[in-house]
Order: C-alpha cells, then structure tokens, then sequence
C-alpha cells in the first residue's frame, strides 16, 4: 500500500495546480468538442484562451484531475460567457413595445413571431403582429393564419405597400387600439443583401423599437458568427431567437451569437408549434455545446463527496501524522461514495489508464482494508501503535474481518510506513492531499 501510495503520490507531484502540461488532452477534447458543435473557429480561439488563462494554476480538487477539472472551468466558463437565463423581453415604459424581428429567409421569424406573441399572451401582454414581408404573398397569408390560430390580430396591407409604411402603420394602429405589444416580422434574403438591411435599417429608424431580435437558425454553423456580425454593425440587435434546437444540432451557433454580439439570447425554438418556445438556459445549452455530460457528472460528482473542509482538516492530520485509521478509513468511502472505480474510470471517455485487471485488484484491496478496519476499536483506530505491539489484538481483528493475521500486519506496518511517508511530505514544501489515497 505504501508503495502505491509512494507511486500515486509521484504522479500526482507537481500536478497540484493545473499546469499547460497536465491540461493538453482536455484542450484538445473541448476545442474538438467546440469545433463539432460548430461554433465558428475565431470564437473558439478567443474561448478556449481566454479560459486557459483564467484556469492556469487553479488548485486541483483532491481526487479530481487536473484536465478533468479544467472541463469543469470550461464547462462553468461556457455558461457564464452565454449570458444570463430567462433574460425578459424588453418592456416600454409607455405602451406599445415594439419588437423588431431580423433575420434571413427561413430561419422561422414568421413562426417566432407567434410564437413570441403566444408566451407574451400567456404573461397577459396583449400584442399585435405586423406583416411586413411583401415579397411573397404566402408569407402574409401565414402570419394571418398563424393569428387565427392563437387568436391574435394580425395588421397587414396587402403586397403593394412600402414595408416602412406598413410597420408605421401598424404601430399607429397598436397605439389607437391600446395593444401592450407590436411585433413587426420582416422579410429576409437567403442570403444578407443590401437592400434588405436598407429595408431593416429604414423600419427601425421610423418605428425605434425597444428591442431587435435577431432570428438564427441553430443550424447555421459557423456562418452565425458573420451573419451577426454584420445584422449588429448594420442595424444593432439588442437579442436573439435560436431556432431549430429541436434538430440535431449542438447548438454551437448560440456561443457565436452571443460572442460576436454580445447580446443575450432570449428564446429558443424547439419545434415548428406555436408553443415551441422556451427560455434560453446557458447552463443547458453549455452542456449541449460541449457534448460531455458524462465528465461533468464525474467532476460535479466529486466535487460533491469532496467536503473541502473535511480535507483540510484531514491534510492537516497528516502533516502532523495524527492521522489515524478512523480518518484512512474515511478517506475510503470518500472513494466507495463516488462509485467504484471502474464506473468511474469508465465516465471518462479515453482518459481513464487504469487496465480493468489494476480496478478489480485496487478494488479488492479497498474492501479487505476496509473490513479490516471496521473489526478494530475506536481506540485502536486512533492509535495504530496499541496494535503494533499487541499480537492478540491483532489475532481479534484478523479473526472478526475473516482475515490472516498476516494480513493485520501487513496492514498495520503498510499504514505505519504511509503515515511516516506523510509526515515526511508535510516536512517538504509540498502540500496537497493525495485524494486517492486508498489506491
Ligand atoms: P421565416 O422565413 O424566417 O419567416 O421562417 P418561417 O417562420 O416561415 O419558418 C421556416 C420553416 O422553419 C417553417 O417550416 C417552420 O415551420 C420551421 N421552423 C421555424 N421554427 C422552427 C423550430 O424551432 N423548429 C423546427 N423544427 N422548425 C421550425
Ligand atoms: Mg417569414
């Protein structure tokens, strides 16, 4: 055991903070992971330095390693970079609100658009939807169909009226009927052309919504990060609708939305029903984009077991060599508690390098210590050296927990050689607890 120790203890050496060296395959994992979910490559670059930075000689929990607990600060840096949740759409102080939708063709404004107006129905703001998109007969027609069907009015003027016209119109018209909300829907290009974004700059210089949302299709990709860009510079969105979460897409255009921009996002589509629209939570969309629910289950686990006081307090001890049996043995379940070894070897995708033969061994070791233990006194457990110099008692505890006696000695000279190895470490300017210290 002291020897293991000795060997657990070579590797954890130096890796007491997180250093560029013990982090290079979780780098490596999160910029794949970033890259997969498409987030644009620019953004991941500035991401993943900024949080190399931040996460550079941040202690390591005990038990957890370096580059999984780095995922962790990715993971934590991810969610706070998307913004907050739940952020509120905006509201006037004098009625009406107005809500400029943006976006290109097909991303789902139209359907967004009552969408919106359902969840603000819900909130008892009454609204009025605004069909601007003269280009296409169809689209008026489903904006007015959409409106039938959640029984919200829709103000339109046909194909033969300006787009400005008809969004002042229909604010005037909002303003006389007392409506709480106007959202104006707008056309889109398939791709962004000037004389679209001259429409759109031309509409929010006349009616001054309170807020501009952009419309993103999750689906976009990398292309989310330069259709921001230029719908901000061009118009200036104050948020965004992600669309098409309900797809199998990661979801990675979120980080480039809200990186590039720097506005929140505020809902996101999950199906083609007026009812799919759900607040944007960072947290979830983080794991969606990272696509590592396993390993963070692992290090949020551990961070669970790990009560850094009791740490501590144990480091202590040991450093002192009061560390006794009582404290070894808690130290073991700390490791039982967070699952065995081998299902926890097994969360970490590619990173676990224990051979399944060393788990069942390890394992095996843990619980004859662990019986071992239980068939001691509470004194005995405090002082190993009652039972370094009495053979009977050694005989009794051999006897309860099934055991050799060989095997009582051994356990009791292999803590014996720990606690002196302990004490020896905490003469030395290291510090740390070997959290796996039962391996
Ligand atoms: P617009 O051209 O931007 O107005 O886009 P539309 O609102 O007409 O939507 C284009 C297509 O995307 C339609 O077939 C919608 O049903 C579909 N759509 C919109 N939002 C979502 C969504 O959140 N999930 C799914 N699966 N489809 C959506
Ligand atoms: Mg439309």
């Amino acid at each position: 055991l002291a020897e293991r120790l000795e060997d657990a203890w070579k590797k954890l050496r130096g890796q007491d903070k997180i250093s560029q060296a013990n982090i290079q395959d979780a780098l490596k994992e999160v910029r794949r992971a970033l890259l997969s979910a498409d987030v644009n490559l620019q953004v991941v670059k500035k991401f993943v330095a900024d949080v190399e930075t931040t996460a550079m000689g941040a202690d390591v929990i005990a038990g957890v390693r370096p580059d999984q607990q780095f995922i962790k600060i990715v993971y934590d840096e991810l969610v706070q970079v998307m913004g907050e949740s739940n952020v509120p759409l905006a509201k006037a102080d004098t009625s009406p609100t107005i809500v400029l939708m943006a976006g290109l063709q097909g991303t789902g404004k139209t359907t967004a658009t009552a969408k919106l107006a359902l969840h603000l129905g819900k909130e008892n703001r009454s609204c009025l939807m605004v069909a601007t998109d003269v280009y296409r007969p169809a689209a008026i027609d489903q904006l007015v169909t959409l409106g039938e069907q959640i029984n919200i009015p829709v103000f339109e003027m046909g194909t033969d009226t300006n787009p400005v016209e008809i969004a002042c119109q229909g604010v005037a018209h909002a303003k006389e009927t007392g409506v709480d909300t106007v959202i104006i829907d707008t056309a889109g290009r398939l791709q962004i052309d000037a004389e679209m974004m001259a429409e759109l700059a031309q509409i929010k210089d006349n009616v001054k919504p309170d807020e501009v949302l952009l419309v993103v299709d999750a689906m976009t990709g990398q292309e989310a990060a330069t259709l921001t860009h230029t719908f901000n510079q061009q118009i200036g969105i104050t948020g965004a609708i992600l669309t098409k979460l309900d797809g199998d897409t990661r979801g990675g255009a979120a980080l480039s939305v809200r990186q590039v921009s720097g506005q929140p996002i505020k809902f996101v589509g999950v199906g083609e029903k007026v009812e799919a629209l759900q607040p944007f939570y960072p947290d979830r969309m983080a794991s969606r984009i990272l696509g590592m629910g396993d390993v963070l289950t692992l290090v949020e686990k551990a961070q669970e077991e790990i009560d850094m006081a009791d740490a501590a307090q144990m480091q202590e001890k040991m450093l002192n060599a009061q560390f006794d049996f009582s404290d070894f043995l808690k130290q073991m379940r700390l490791l039982k508690n967070m699952g065995s070894l081998g299902g926890l070897m097994k969360l970490m995708p590619g990173m676990g390098k224990l051979s399944s033969d060393q788990l069942e061994k390890g394992e095996g070791k843990l619980k004859q210590t662990e019986a071992m233990i239980n068939s001691m006194t509470a004194e005995e457990r405090r002082n190993p050296d009652l039972l370094a110099g009495s053979p009977s008692r050694r005989r009794r505890i051999a006897r309860g927990s099934g055991h050799s006696e060989r095997e009582v000695s051994s356990l009791i000279s292999e803590f014996t050689k720990m606690r002196s190895l302990m004490k020896q470490m905490g003469q030395g300017q290291m510090g740390g607890l070997p959290g796996m210290g039962g391996m």
